[in-house]
């Protein structure tokens, strides 16, 4: 990285000229004379400093201000004109305002102090120092001058830019106090370490598994929205490791942690579930951002210990693992403050169908298949992301062969649904027109017979269209004493 070396090199640092570059945005002029106009001093601080030097490009700008960080978003607002809109949060004594592709957030330097049932801290006002000081970690610390007389210095009072190029997250002070004060820190820590692929320092791990019962003032909205930008991470394993390690994991979501651990019998063993999981989480990357298919990968195998069994001559089995998963679903995405709307019924869905192109494998008969479109509808395409991501083996021969084969699989998918387009299929005859047909108020013949339909295509003994289904109407009609009324 080009901005680290220059920053390395002490004289260029001293006179600022690596960061300067940074600020040439027409926006951090205004901000510098608008802090001038008030006579206090302002410094954009954390994320955005961090993001520059990593090279990731961030739009969401903080600006610390050693006064009211209200009064310079108002005089902000005021020079870039045009009714600039300034949101005021005053109970946080924050303001933001947006400019051109930029949010920034506007706010007075404060010092902390915390008691210890709360991750609210009574706050003051304070210096850059003591502002800096509340920061979770070193590289979150950094802040780049706005004022006249120092325009463009970079502030790195705990040497964050040395563990940005040693990639490590590091606590400002004593990790027990940070993680303490406020716990939701330590899952930003594994959280960061995941994004930004960072190693977290020893003592900080260390103090994480001594502070983990201290996660339990954080609510569940809160952790989960740290689990969340950690499964849309480009890895996701390296944040579950961490969690499964620090012992975090089996308090925020002990159905994950319960995967963990192989057992051995007469010498056979079955796969570690966790590391399984996290792997096809992994696999399923590079093929969707879609956070809900993602969790599907975390949620596929959630039923395999409550499953398990042991059968002689057979190994280890967990059968039904996928239905009783599916069924598990709701609890936990419940417990963890998830939606309980169609986005877990897409998950309870793809958890309860996961198996099911695999073992079209084995019968790839254009019965199977059209079930399979039938069930899966407009998600068959996720679905055969989940299971593509779900073939893992230490044996990459026995993955080569699988995919190879589920390779087949799609082709013959396609073939089908070209052929008899299952994938969103709507009933050729409709329960009105059977009642119409044989002059019939509601009854069970209505659903049997639209049922005998269904199977009937899904099984390739009928043509998915009208003319066919009607006449296989009135055989079945027949069949049950019905008359056709006309
Ligand atoms: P991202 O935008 O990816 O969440 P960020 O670092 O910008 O990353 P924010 O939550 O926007 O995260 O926080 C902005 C800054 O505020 C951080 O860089 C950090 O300096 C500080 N900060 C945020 N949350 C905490 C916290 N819980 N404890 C201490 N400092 C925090």
């Amino acid at each position: 990285m080009e901005l680290l070396k220059s920053l390395e090199n002490k004289e260029i640092c001293y006179f600022c000229l690596p960061m300067k570059k940074y600020i040439q945005h027409p926006l951090f002029k205004i901000i510098t004379e608008a802090a001038q106009q008030l006579n206090v001093e302002a410094y954009v601080i954390g994320g955005f400093v961090r993001d520059i030097i990593l090279e990731r490009p961030s739009k969401d700008i903080d600006v610390v201000a050693i006064g009211s960080g209200i009064d310079l978003a108002n005089a902000v607002a005021k020079k870039i004109g045009k009714r600039t809109k300034v949101t005021i949060f005053k109970s946080f004594g924050t303001a933001m305002l947006n400019y051109k592709e930029y949010q920034v957030e506007f706010v007075g330097a404060r010092k902390e102090s915390y008691n210890r049932n709360s991750r609210k801290p009574i706050i003051e006002n304070g210096t850059l120092e003591d502002d800096q000081n509340r920061r979770d970690f070193t590289i979150n610390a950094l802040a780049i001058s706005l004022n006249q007389h120092n325009l463009g210095e970079l502030l790195d009072p705990f040497n964050g830019i040395k563990d940005i190029e040693s990639k490590t997250l590091r606590t400002p002070l004593d990790p027990d106090i940070t993680y303490s004060d406020d716990p939701l820190r330590m899952l930003r820590a594994i959280r960061f370490a995941t994004q930004l692929n960072f190693s977290i320092n020893e003592a900080s791990l260390k103090s994480i598994t001594k502070n983990k019962e201290r996660i339990k003032i954080i609510s569940n909205e809160r952790v989960i929205d740290e689990i969340n930008k950690i499964i849309l991470s480009p890895t996701p394993s390296i944040g579950f490791k961490i969690l499964f390690d620090t012992e975090l994991l089996e308090i925020i979501f002990p159905e994950l942690d319960n995967l963990k651990g192989v057992e051995v019998i007469n010498g056979q063993s079955h796969k570690d579930n966790f590391y399984h999981t996290i792997e096809v989480l992994d696999n399923i990357c590079p093929n969707t951002d879609n956070l809900w298919l993602r969790w599907a990968a975390i949620m596929h195998d959630i039923a395999k210990p409550s499953t398990k069994r042991f059968e002689k001559g057979h190994g280890w089995t967990f059968h039904g693992h996928e239905d009783k998963g599916a069924r598990m679903v709701p609890n936990i995405f419940k417990k963890l403050k998830l939606p309980l709307d169609a986005k877990m019924k897409y998950v309870q869905k793809l958890v309860r169908l996961h198996l099911r192109p695999i073992a079209l494998v084995k019968d790839v008969s254009d019965s199977a298949v059209r079930r399979l479109l039938f069930d899966a509808g407009e998600d068959i395409d996720d679905l055969m992301i989940l299971c593509n991501a779900d073939i893992t083996s230490k044996n990459p021969e026995k993955v080569k062969k699988y995919l190879a084969n589920f390779k087949l699989v799609k082709q013959k998918l396609i073939e089908i649904e070209e052929k008899d387009q299952l994938r969103n299929w709507q009933p050729p005859i409709t329960g009105e027109l059977i009642m119409e047909v044989f002059n019939l108020k509601p009854c069970r013949e209505i659903g049997v017979i639209k049922d005998a339909i269904r199977e009937a295509i899904l099984d390739g003994d009928l043509k998915n269209e009208y003319d066919s289904a009607y006449q296989f109407m009135i055989t079945k009609g027949k069949e049950l004493n019905l008359v056709p009324a006309k």
